[in-house]
């Protein structure tokens, strides 16, 4: 018998005992081999005259025993010689294996965790074989030799018998182990079954160049007999036949123009198991320092998991043909985690981790021209297909806004022209750039209300006050939305017509028009304005002198209804948002960066009941021009406190129902309205 080196030893070990490990990739491992054992006898066949070969018999077998427990790859590759036999099966000293001890050497806790993810090779065979035997005759050698090993101490090599060149690959695959302490079992049988081999080929192996065979079992129906009488039902057997399991040809190599939408359909939905057709694929092909091929589908639906923890983001990656990885989380940045498809590129290599993929300087490459695409094509959808790409926005938009969100507001240029939001004056939703194309001249900000329901929103007299100065207002239900656009601040209309901050400039630009010249543009900083807090800046010079002689007039009147309203509000003060007689009496507004709604959500959230989270800073706002205000400039004037008290705490309360938020003291409020009554 023949030893192991040490470090082949540590990592069989180590593979071997590692329970969480993905181990059905041992499959995929061995036809890689194969394959590219076929690869390098094509590859001589090319290069020398004297290899004559008929491409088309070049195959891989994959067969099993289920009462001998074996798997038989096969293939009739090139083959190894006793010489390649000990030193490609007996020491690892290839580059993949040895990546692999170095980062497992840097992270031991995480060992199981990345084995999964390393083109381990030959030696994953025996995640789930006990004994693998190895039978090869190499091209042009008349004998063959048999390697053999158990996978712990070392292994044997013999001369055997085989009658052509190439390599069969037998597993004697591990009993089943019973799961204990909790821990789930493992179930080898499932690898000793036709369905079982056939799923991992066609998951993983599915693009392969040659054809994997196997045996499998079908039925047909019987010759009817000739005497067979009237109640003759007819009889099935089964028989046996080769098939080829895997596709071959990989869709994502072709271009795009000879693929017809259909297969792209039906190679979206059984790959990505969804049943619904995709509503956009994305195919291109780089070419040059760095060449892949790469087809991307746009979902047409979301899937049920999409905003849970447990949903992975991804693209699957395959190198030649073959799957190295199924989720490729590196791929794809968060926003586009719907995103599906498939990477490939020979320049990646077979033997990567998940930590050298994170530095992978080729992946980024490939993730940068990834996102760019996606992004143009949904751009593309948003111009020219609004209809799908508004039901792509209802299915995936919460993510694009979370993205700006989550990015402190970095991702904003490339997302926020992708946003949709409701126009209250157009009834239909809107992207920013036509919401800014719509504005009257003079108006210098976004207007949004948010809040849970479009229709309350729509009748807030915060809101409609906003509309009657021809102002559009975007009204967002959506709990993500104010903080997105909290985190970008302002949105950047590009190609606005100027606004000249004189006349004599203006003048001079309407007479070059005049001329012929072309009307002159400039991109607009448009800040975003929730209509319910700060100071909106919209009252005309005349409001304002109201408000301030309004002000000063009833300076006491606010004094005193701050007293009785206490902590509820920061302040009482004459509203500039509710000027006429026929809107509400008054309303809540707030002061610095929360909003109402923003407490709303933050309540609701994980930490919502600690004492820690943050009160918005509420302003009760008074319309000096309602009626109601005469009732308390009168309480005032005649001393009446328990009456100012009384309405003080009434037009809280109803200003917060207005709001969507129930009183403080439901049962003082229902009291505050039987004693007015
Ligand atoms: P890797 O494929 O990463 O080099 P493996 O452990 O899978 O590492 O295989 C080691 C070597 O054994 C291969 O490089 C190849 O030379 C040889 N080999 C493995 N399987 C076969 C096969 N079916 N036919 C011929 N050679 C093989």
């Amino acid at each position: 018998m023949r030893q192991f080196k040490t470090e082949s030893k540590k990592l069989l070990d180590l593979m071997i005992n590692s329970i969480y490990t993905n181990k059905e990739i041992f499959l995929r491992e061995l036809i890689s081999n194969a394959s590219d054992a076929v690869d390098k006898l094509n590859f001589k066949s090319l290069s020398d005259d004297s290899v004559k070969l008929d491409e088309g018999d070049l195959a891989i077998r994959v067969a099993f025993d289920r009462d001998a427990r074996t798997i038989t790859i096969s293939d009739n590759g090139i083959g190894m010689t006793e010489e390649e036999l000990e030193r490609n099966l007996g020491t690892i000293a290839h580059s993949g294996s040895e990546e692999f001890k170095e980062a497992n050497a840097q992270s031991q806790g995480d060992a199981v965790d990345i084995i999964g993810q390393f083109g381990v090779g030959f030696y994953s065979a025996f995640m789930v074989a006990s004994r693998v035997r190895v039978v090869s005759r190499a091209y042009g050698e008349d004998t063959a030799h048999v390697w053999e090993s158990d996978g712990l101490e070392g292994y044997t090599i013999e001369p055997g018998e085989r009658a052509t060149h190439g390599t069969d690959v037998i597993l004697t695959v591990r009993e089943n182990e019973p799961g204990h302490d909790g821990e789930e079992g493992e179930n080898y049988d499932r690898y000793l079954t036709e369905w079982g081999l056939k799923d991992l080929i066609k998951r993983y192996s599915n693009y392969v160049r040659y054809p994997i065979q196997m045996m499998v079992t079908k039925s047909r129906q019987k010759p009817k007999p000739e005497d067979a009488g009237d109640d003759y039902k007819p009889e099935y057997e089964d028989y046996q036949e080769l098939e080829t399991i895997n596709s071959m040809t990989p869709i994502w190599k072709k271009r795009s123009s000879d693929v017809s939408q259909d297969d792209y359909n039906e190679f979206y939905k059984s790959t990505f198991h969804d049943f619904e057709n995709p509503a956009r694929a994305i195919s291109f092909h780089a070419e040059g320092a760095l060449e892949y091929d790469a087809l991307l589908f746009i979902p047409g639906r979301a899937p049920f998991d999409l905003y849970s923890k447990d949903y992975e983001k991804g693209l699957a990656l395959y190198s030649s043909n073959v799957m190295i990885m199924e989720k490729c989380a590196d791929l794809l940045p968060d926003y586009y985690n719907f995103v599906r498809g498939v990477v490939d590129s020979a320049d990646v290599s077979l033997n990567i981790s998940r930590e050298t993929l994170q530095h992978d300087r080729q992946l980024r490459a490939i993730a940068r021209r990834v996102e760019k695409k996606i992004t143009s094509e949904l751009e593309d959808m948003r111009d020219n297909d609004r209809e799908t790409y508004e039901k792509f926005f209802e299915n995936f938009g919460r993510g694009l806004k979370y993205g700006i969100y989550a990015s402190y507001g970095a991702k904003a240029s490339e997302l926020a022209d992708l946003l949709l939001l409701w126009s209250a004056k157009e009834q239909k939703m809107v992207t920013l750039a036509e919401y800014a194309k719509a504005m009257p001249e003079g108006q210098k900000a976004i207007y949004y209300a948010a809040g849970d329901d479009r229709e309350r929103l729509a009748k807030m007299p915060v809101v409609t006050g906003v509309l009657a100065r021809g102002y559009d207002v975007l009204l967002c239900t959506q709990d993500v939305d104010e903080f997105t656009f909290q985190s970008m601040r302002e949105y950047v209309a590009r190609d606005m017509p100027k606004v000249y901050e004189d006349d004599a400039a203006r003048e001079a630009a309407e007479k070059a028009q005049a001329d012929g010249a072309e009307p002159e543009t400039e991109d607009r900083h448009l800040a975003l304005k929730n209509v319910a807090t700060g100071d909106l800046d919209l009252a005309t010079e005349d409001e304002k002198k109201d408000a301030e002689e309004a002000t000063k007039e009833h300076e006491g009147l606010f004094d005193a209804m701050k007293e009785a309203l206490g902590d509820k509000v920061e302040k009482v003060a004459v509203s500039s948002r509710l000027v006429d007689a026929a809107s509400a009496p008054a309303c809540i507004t707030t002061e610095g960066p929360l909003s109402l709604e923003m407490e709303k959500v933050l309540k609701k959230g994980p930490d919502g009941d600690m004492p820690g989270v943050p009160q918005a800073q509420r302003v009760l706002e008074l319309n000096a021009k309602h009626p109601v205000f005469q009732k308390l400039a009168a309480a005032q004037e005649a001393g009446d406190t328990d009456k100012l008290k009384l309405y003080a705490g009434l037009l809280y309360d109803q200003a917060l129902l207005v709001e969507g938020l129930l009183p403080e003291d439901p049962v003082a409020f229902a009291q505050n309205v039987c004693e007015l009554m």
